[in-house]
């Protein structure tokens, strides 16, 4: 390392020993990151070809009000959508505003008393249990008499086939697939695993509409869900498809009828797609969407960097240093709440805004345990931007994601090393 870019980050506020030590992880890494890269460049390119062929043009960014008829922008966005995700229609709308409420969305639209959604996949994230009404709330699907079966991952990660069929009945409408771990610390599912386990439910039911939660998964791999048999992804905007630019909004791809059902839901029966103003946002979606691919890169690089850190500090590490990548999120298990608040005290040391404050644990909306978030981001909560959460119960894991830069990213990773090296919970002096 030169010694200006040396200078840079002792300005930061690290030690020698912190800066040393990632270098040696980093030039580790490099083979790791020219797959990364090559992938970028891929998506990058799928994102472009979809802009050129739907003629985005600079009216694409005007703003509408009201009503919001005949929104070009708008209505072209979700054709860069369906043509970049391979679906056949999508609604891509900043009155979406989160990814639990675009999955609610997808879910409420295309369920109907009497039904039965299954998740073939464990439990899902922890918002989605007051949706669906595993955790009693208002409005939720069980309220609707609409019901919910679960078919838990085996214990190597692997699905369960036997459980998945027999739980499989006529009342069966929708499955759910998370390919994202979230809160668990369970393995990402790959593109090529979720249609695996797609083709097995399509051949015992065809006409069940299979849905991908693709939270955090977009433009990791070069394929999307869509690709292998998905008939509707989900995800949210302040995600990796927002490329960081995107101050609000969510996302649902796929099958015609099942964006008409999602679309006459968000808005009225009638209205569906046709309503909806996108008051001046949209240049914000286009430019974010266009630069997710290297973003996503990024994050990438920077969860791979945690990996290979922590992993040779001794901590458990999901997915490890060497396993193949499905999404941004990398679990770090640190056992106990002191290192924890460390690693996300140095995150949020980290960040271009709110640096100087220290995160503390709170009860948030929608999670049934205090959940500490080290975030300063541009948009409030985005985690396509450098952030780390978990909820502050055993294991004491730590969900670290996201960056907008890989030196950022990077960055962030050595200032939690740092704030964990000074309160002396981990030792660096042997392996420099
Ligand atoms: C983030 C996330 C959600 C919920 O998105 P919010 O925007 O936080 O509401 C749902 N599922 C997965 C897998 C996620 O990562």
């Amino acid at each position: 390392m030169n010694q200006f870019l040396l200078e840079q980050y002792k300005q930061l506020g690290l030690s020698e020993e912190v800066i040393v030590f990632g270098e040696k992880i980093e030039n580790g890494l490099k083979s790791r990151f020219e797959k990364i890269d090559a992938i970028a460049e891929a998506n990058q390119l799928k994102v472009l070809c979809a802009m050129q062929k739907n003629r985005v043009s600079a009216e694409c960014f005007n703003q509408s009000s009201g009503y919001g008829y005949n929104d070009l922008g708008r209505d072209t966005l979700e054709k860069v959508y369906a043509d970049t995700f391979k679906g056949e229609d999508a609604l891509v709308r900043p009155q979406i505003t989160c990814g639990t409420h675009a999955l609610a969305l997808a879910l409420l639209s295309n369920l109907r008393p009497g039904d039965e959604l299954l998740s073939p996949v464990g439990k899902p994230y922890d918002t989605l249990e007051e949706v669906i009404g595993i955790r009693p709330s208002r409005g939720s699907l069980a309220e609707y008499n609409i019901t919910y079966a679960q078919v838990d991952l085996l214990a190597d990660g692997g699905f369960d086939w036997d459980g998945i069929q027999n739980v499989i009945n006529e009342r069966t409408k929708l499955v759910t697939i998370q390919r994202s771990k979230g809160y668990a610390t369970r393995p990402t599912l790959s593109v090529d695993r979720i249609g695996e386990l797609i083709s097995f439910i399509k051949n015992i039911k065809p006409d069940v509409i299979c849905m991908v939660d693709n939270c955090y998964g977009e433009f990791v791999e070069e394929k999307e869900p869509l690709e292998v048999g998905a008939d509707m992804i989900v995800g949210s905007l302040i995600k990796n498809p927002g490329g960081g630019l995107a101050p609000i909004g969510g996302y649902i791809c796929g099958k015609k009828e099942c964006i008409e059902n999602a679309a006459y839901r968000l808005t009225s029966p009638g209205l569906g797609k046709e309503v909806g103003a996108s008051l001046g946002i949209m240049q914000s979606f286009y430019q974010g969407f266009f630069l997710a691919p290297t973003v996503t890169a990024g994050a990438l690089k920077g969860a791979v960097f945690a990996a290979n850190i922590y992993e040779k500090l001794g901590f458990k590490v999901v997915p490890n240093s060497t396993q193949s990548r499905h999404d941004i999120i990398q679990a770090v298990e640190f056992g106990n709440k002191e290192a924890m608040c460390a690693f996300c005290e140095g995150i949020q040391a980290a960040a271009p805004v709110d640096s100087y404050v220290i995160p503390e644990g709170w009860a948030m909306p929608g999670y049934d345990s205090d959940v500490i978030m080290a975030a300063g981001a541009f948009v409030q909560g985005s985690s396509i931007e450098l952030s780390a959460d978990g909820p502050i119960k055993e294991p004491y894991a730590v969900y670290f994601q996201g960056g907008l830069t890989w030196y950022h990213a990077k960055t962030g990773i050595l200032m939690s090393l740092q704030k964990l090296y000074e309160r002396k919970l981990v030792k660096l002096d042997e392996l420099c």
